[in-house]
């Protein structure tokens, strides 16, 4: 028996739909791999997050549910 496997499709860089090489998949080149990484990072970075970002030495104090003040 002998398996047919079809011939791997060259997928097209998602960037600019050019065939991708085997050195950059899935990518044509290093150009669009970089590009691509780019905007993955702005991606990340552009996540808007309800939480506030915990800052360096910069904790919430006297919060509710903190240490009651009341006392004299
Ligand atoms: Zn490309």
């Amino acid at each position: 028996m002998t398996e047919e496997r079809p011939p791997a499709k060259p997928t097209p860089c998602p960037i600019c739909r050019k065939p991708s090489t085997a050195d950059f998949r899935p990518f044509c080149s290093d150009r669009c791999q970089k590009i691509d990484l780019g905007r993955w990072l702005k991606g990340v970075y552009a996540i808007p997050t309800d939480e506030p970002a915990p800052g360096p030495g910069g904790g919430p104090a006297g919060g509710p549910g903190g240490e009651p003040e009341d006392e004299r």
